[in-house]
């Protein structure tokens, strides 16, 4: 087993092929848990309004968007900004990488060639400046 430091709490565990440590990952689970009740009722609701309703940090929020457990766009299912590509900082309204940096990289590793372009990591503290204005509506996948 590798030692890493987890992606969520940036504390050092020993990984097993995730990004982040059992604890973060428990916790993830049952804050997802939370967020897809809430959803259920309160289909769209804003982020604001689901962390005060759920409880859950936006933080978590912003992970599990991350991780494309959840959505969030405009009513025209454009990202808001809150998200943006690790590579290309475009607006993207799930996961870390926009569509055409997905294909890119997925072709790199096509071809072997070489390393694969590194995305530029977006810290915490970006992300968090960033988010969370606007009218962005978060979804289940
Ligand atoms: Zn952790
Ligand atoms: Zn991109």
């Amino acid at each position: 087993m590798e030692v890493k430091q987890c992606d969520f709490c940036r504390m050092p565990y020993q990984s097993m092929g995730k990004r982040i440590c059992m604890d973060c990952m428990l916790k993830l689970d049952e804050d997802f848990i939370e967020i897809r009740e809430y959803l259920y009722e309160h289909d769209r609701a804003g982020i604001e309004e689901v962390s005060e309703a759920t409880g859950v940090s936006r933080k978590s929020i912003l992970y599990l968007l991350k991780e494309e457990r959840l959505i969030v766009g405009d009513e025209h299912g454009r990202g808001c900004g809150i998200l943006k590509c690790e590579s290309c900082k475009k607006s993207i309204s799930t996961g870390r990488m926009c569509e055409s940096c997905k294909q890119e990289v997925f072709a790199a590793i096509q071809e072997s060639v070489g390393a694969v372009r590194k995305p530029k990591r977006i810290t915490q503290e970006m992300l968090e400046e960033e988010s969370l204005r606007g009218v962005a509506k978060l979804q289940l996948k």
